[in-house]
């Protein structure tokens, strides 16, 4: 690990919050803005054990952090953590909107409960908080010591915003969703100097996708799909993430950036086609 100079302390003196920070690429996410230098608050819901590890190893490497509960899909909830973000640091410069989860079916058995739920967290959650930010951005003000935007969303897509996924619907509905949602507040908000983006992993070892890893069996097969020929890792989407919220992506505005190891190449065409 690098030590932690000012030059590698980017996002000093800026506040972070990251949704469903409890594990995997969250989690990764709220340690490594920290280490950059911001206050980081660490959004869980439920289990809070892997909060509270992120919030330690963030004040391990020097910065500010809490751990705040809050369900995404909720509005009220939503409001409450900005308000304790602000109340505690001052105010919010950077939203990693990465709270998701998956429910997956084949299409005859998905109940509306599957659906509303994956929809309900992964974009109305997105929508929600992103509406928070804006509004803490444009209360707050530009403050040019600080950064050159006004402020900066990280939305936490998937390959599987343009990627269809058969017997997963309502993820990928979600996900095209994000992609969309990303854009048009990314169009709306950038003459207000807020800067929105997507990235966009493939399969990135976490809780969510254990099933495709756990054995060499399934490892296998899922490598067939990424011609980089490795799984991710939380740190390979932290590290864009860091990268996104900084001034050294200023001009970065309304883009998706797909880190996959090239899941998005079609792998099937390099024998076939
Ligand atoms: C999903 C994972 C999956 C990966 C690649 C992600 O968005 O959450 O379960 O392994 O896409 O298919």
């Amino acid at each position: 690990m690098p030590s932690l100079t000012s030059e590698n302390r980017k996002l000093l003196g800026q506040t972070a919050i990251v949704t469903g920070a409890s594990s995997g690429i969250g989690q990764k996410c709220a340690v490594a803005l920290g280490q950059a230098g911001a206050n980081v608050c660490v959004n869980f819901f439920g289990k809070r054990t892997g909060a509270d590890e992120a919030v330690e190893a963030a004040i391990a490497s020097g910065a500010k952090a809490i751990a705040l509960e809050c369900d995404v899909s909720d509005e009220a909830q939503v409001t409450r953590m900005f308000a304790s973000a602000v109340e505690h640091f001052g105010t919010v410069d950077i939203l990693v909107n990465n709270a998701g989860l998956q429910a997956d079916a084949p299409l005859a058995n998905m109940t509306l409960a599957q659906w509303n739920k994956v929809i309900g967290v992964n974009l109305t959650g997105q929508f929600l908080c992103a509406r928070e930010a804006v509004r803490e951005f444009q209360r707050r003000g530009l403050r040019p010591e600080v950064s050159c935007a006004l402020g900066k969303i990280i939305c936490i897509s998937s390959v599987h915003q343009i990627i269809p996924w058969s017997g997963h619907v309502n993820y990928a509905a979600s996900k095209g969703g994000v992609n969309m949602m990303m854009q048009s507040i990314a169009q709306e908000t950038a003459p207000l100097k807020i800067r929105v983006n997507s990235v966009c992993p493939g399969a990135i070892q976490t809780p969510i996708n254990r099933a495709a890893w756990e054995t060499s069996e399934a490892l296998g097969k899922l490598l067939m799909c990424i011609p980089y020929k490795r799984i991710g890792q939380p740190e390979d989407i932290a590290r864009a993430v860091v990268w996104l919220a900084s001034d050294d992506a200023d001009y970065v505005n309304g883009t998706s950036l797909f880190i996959d190891g090239g899941m998005t190449l079609f792998p099937g065409f390099a024998t076939g086609g």
